[in-house]
């Protein structure tokens, strides 16, 4: 793989290496950008009259295992775990270390899952809230997710920021709602003066069963992904993603709209980092140097 883009992000002091591929630190102007784009984001959603709800990166183990995610991707999940022993079990556990042996085999689950998307820890919430309203909900939500695919391409972290508007409602509200985002996604990325596409996509499913999971899912076009070219060489990178999900999380958690029936839900997710890194590609290092009508978008002064 040609790997220049990612050199020359780490050159010219952008992105900071921790030693571990897809876990990066990112610069001062790396979070202008991205403070940028997130505002805009918000912009782009005021009329929504969305609830804000922020999540830490960590969620509770019973709701991510309700929520099914290891039947679908049990490859890209990570788990908290902590030592929890007394003073002897410290004293293995530090000799453990010194000598390079495995520490920790010995650690205790802390009931704690790494967040995977950023709308899971939503659904509960708002089931917990009883029968939706007339005019359903919508949730403006922002999480760093976690999705253990270790990789060089600068646009595939491990950890990552995510920021979405979720839709729950009826059938109508929820398929409303995706047209109206994928819409607003082409806008959007069109005012950053980015080239993009829209396309028909799938999730990574696990297994020989994920394949057929994976058919179905475009056979059905339940997910669409905006891409914009990023990487030397490589095909397009999802920077936005829109996704139908029928009653899937409905079902699960029990929502259910005015009338009783069983309700839908969707999300557009928005990519923070793929974002300011398609930017980048794109417009160059500079910020001073872009063109007007992108730093205006995003108010970068
Ligand atoms: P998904 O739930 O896979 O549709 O992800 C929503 C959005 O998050 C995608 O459209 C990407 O922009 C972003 N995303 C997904 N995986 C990664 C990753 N490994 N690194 C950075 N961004 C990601
Ligand atoms: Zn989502």
């Amino acid at each position: 793989m040609d790997t220049g883009f990612r050199e020359r992000l780490i050159a010219e002091g952008i992105l900071f290496q921790t030693g571990v591929d897809g876990v990066w630190g990112r610069s001062g102007v790396f979070e202008r950008i991205h403070d940028g784009i997130e505002q805009a984001i918000t912009r782009a959603g005021l009329d929504q009259q969305a609830e804000v709800m922020r999540f830490p990166p960590a969620m509770a183990q019973a709701v991510f295992e309700k929520s099914g995610y290891m039947k679908n991707f049990p490859q890209l999940a990570g788990t908290v775990h902590c030592f929890c022993g007394d003073e002897r079990a410290h004293r293995t556990l530090l000799g453990q270390i010194e000598r390079g042996e495995d520490w920790l085999q010995d650690q205790q689950p802390a009931d704690l899952v790494l967040t995977p998307a950023a709308c899971y820890p939503v659904y509960p919430i708002v089931a917990k809230r009883g029968v939706l309203a007339d005019d359903g909900h919508v949730v403006d939500v922002a999480s760093y997710c976690f999705r253990h695919e270790p990789s060089l391409e600068p646009t595939r972290f491990q950890m990552f920021r995510m920021r979405e508007y979720v839709r729950i409602g009826t059938a109508e509200q929820v398929i409303a709602f995706r047209e109206t985002w994928m819409e607003r996604g082409q806008a959007f990325v069109a005012a950053l003066e980015l080239p993009f596409e829209l396309e028909v996509a799938n999730d990574p499913f696990f297994g020989r069963g994920g394949k057929l999971m994976a058919e179905a899912q475009r056979a059905q076009a339940l997910k669409f992904e905006l891409l914009i070219p990023v990487n030397d060489g490589l095909e397009a990178t999802a920077c936005l993603s829109f996704n139908y999900h029928m009653t899937y999380f409905a079902d699960t958690w029990g929502i259910k709209t005015a009338d009783g029936e069983q309700a839908q839900t969707a999300c557009v997710g928005f990519g923070m980092e793929r974002l300011v890194l398609a930017l980048m590609r794109h417009h160059g290092f500079d910020i001073a140097a872009w063109p007007a009508g992108v730093r205006d978008t995003l108010e970068l002064g």
